[in-house]
């Protein structure tokens, strides 16, 4: 420990003193500011301190003193998560995992990596591609977050509609529980664990369950072939159309991806333009791989539909600079709305495909409505919308009607049979729409799962679920009606 840790706070000195002095915690307000938010910037709160723990063992060990001390605490990746997530609602103690960043193994016989929570998403298919190998789901955060968070979040990304999210590449958690006890969960090498299925639970559950220490990744084969085609539609019905006679043809892309013409306005004003075409309606980014043999039948088929739905331009990718160059685009399409409006609030509802022309067109009703621009950048094949409303801050009120126009096109969503979340999660910022898509019973019931994890809500609290009313009534009678706890 270095000496010259010495304050005040018992508790700060304490915590400082787990994970071995001052250069392993922050308690200064000037330090904790950078702390008072994730990438859901509409909410702020300071932390009481933030400490980075080196292992499980100083992980177990400052769990087990927040709960022993009824301080509140939560986990925190790259802070990149885009609902709130990381956001210290009650002054939480924030358990920062990025220094434990390694990669603990590859095994490619069994094709499974082991990483610690820190390790970034893109850094793992860097280290195993020159071997052939890569790990799939690819947020477009990809570059900074971090794996233990895109487990907490059920990561999605690009090229989730063929290969499936962060819970289909995790083989097994090392967790510590809110009380400090290390667990296990998923054996190494074998690929399914009799009993309930701990690690869907765990993977999603926000940070409210648990602290990931320790994960077991699949790792796949570089598919042999890729191809990545570009469409352009003067008319965003027949691009949506688009999407639903691909995969109707029975065709899986790796990635079916859409922008619309404010969203194509912000990328090529942004740092990676292409000179998308800008007098059109909407975009499609298409991607196949597998074995090089059909994949050109594949390509051939996707064009035939484009044509068949009016595009009014299609190309293939010559090489791999110009399908790297259009990814980029794609990728960084959040950060790019930022060269078109000093605002925006990024939204995450699902649908079913087949109802993307009209869900796209009721969005457009809501901008209308609220008079602010929205522009849709998504996971087309998935149904997997992002609505991203552009506002003004610095205008009296265009905040609050951001939101509320965000929650509207929640409500859209949820209206068409679709869902309020694919992968950015509820967090603080969806925690009202949760009432979208569950009744007063369904909530207490997944709140009864946390409290069998989580008894005391010290960690994370405030997350995942709509502010106690009606709930927590409910809660009460059904104690009030049974005299063994409710589990
Ligand atoms: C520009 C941009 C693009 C994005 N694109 C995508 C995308 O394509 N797909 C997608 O799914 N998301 C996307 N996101 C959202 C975000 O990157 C993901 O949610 C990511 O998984 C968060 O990882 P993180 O390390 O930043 O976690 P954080 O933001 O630090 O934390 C997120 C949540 O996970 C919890 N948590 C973090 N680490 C742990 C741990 N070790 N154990 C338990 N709980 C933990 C936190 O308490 C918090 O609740 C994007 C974000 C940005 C800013």
């Amino acid at each position: 420990m270095s000496k010259a840790f010495k304050v005040k706070d018992q508790h700060i000195q304490n915590l400082g003193n787990i994970v071995g002095g001052s250069k392993s915690i922050l308690y200064h307000k000037e330090d904790l500011m950078a702390y008072d938010c994730d990438g859901f910037t509409l909410h702020k709160h300071l932390p009481k301190a933030v400490v980075f723990p080196k292992d499980t063992k100083e992980v177990s060990e400052l769990v087990k003193y927040c709960s022993t001390h009824h301080l509140p605490f939560l986990a925190r990746g790259a802070g990149t998560g885009l609902s709130g997530g990381a956001i210290p609602l009650n002054g939480e103690v924030i358990i920062s995992l990025v220094r434990m960043k390694r990669l603990l193994s590859v095994d490619l016989e069994n094709r499974r990596a082991v990483v610690e929570p820190g390790f970034v998403n893109l850094k793992l298919t860097n280290s195993i591609s020159d071997k052939g190998y890569y790990y799939a789901p690819d947020p477009s955060s990809q570059y900074c977050c971090t794996i233990g968070g895109n487990v907490a979040e059920n990561a999605g990304g690009a090229h989730c509609l063929k290969y499936g999210v962060t819970t289909n590449h995790i083989l097994g958690l090392e967790v510590v529980l809110p009380d400090g006890e290390i667990i296990e969960i998923g054996q190494y090498g074998i690929p399914d664990s009799p009993g309930y299925d701990l690690l869907g639970l765990l993977t999603g559950s926000e940070g409210t369950l648990g602290i990931v220490t320790k994960i077991t990744v699949r790792i796949l084969k570089n598919p042999e072939a890729k191809q990545t085609v570009l469409a352009y539609f003067d008319r965003i019905e027949d691009g949506s159309q688009a999407v639903s006679d691909i995969i109707s043809n029975g065709i899986v892309p790796a990635a079916l991806e859409m922008m619309d013409k404010i969203a194509i306005e912000g990328v090529e004003a942004a740092a990676f333009p292409v000179g998308h075409t800008k007098d059109i309606e909407a975009l499609l980014l298409i991607e196949v791989d597998g074995i090089s043999e059909g994949i050109d039948e594949q390509i051939n088929q996707i064009l035939a539909v484009c044509k068949s739905r009016n595009v009014r331009e299609v190309k293939v990718a010559v090489d791999e600079q110009e399908r790297g160059r259009w990814w980029a685009n794609r990728k960084t399409g959040f950060g790019a709305m930022g060269a078109i409006s000093p605002d925006y609030l990024v939204q995450d509802g699902v649908i079913p495909r087949s109802k993307l022309p009209e869900v796209l067109n009721k969005i457009n009703q809501v901008s209308i409505e609220f008079g602010l621009r929205i522009a849709n950048i998504f996971h087309a094949g998935d149904g997997n919308l992002h609505p991203l409303v552009l506002f003004d801050a610095r205008k009296p009120g265009e905040t609050e009607k951001a939101l509320k126009a965000g929650s509207a096109c929640l409500q859209v969503c949820a209206d068409a049979g679709g869902t309020i979340t694919g992968e950015h999660g509820v967090g603080i910022e969806k925690r009202e729409e949760m009432r979208f898509v569950f009744n007063d019973d369904e909530i207490v019931s997944q709140t009864n799962i946390r409290d069998v994890f989580n008894p005391n809500n010290l960690l994370n609290a405030g997350k995942l679920f709509p502010s106690p009313g009606r709930c927590v009534e409910i809660k009460q009678e059904l104690k009030e009606k049974t005299s063994s706890p409710i589990i």
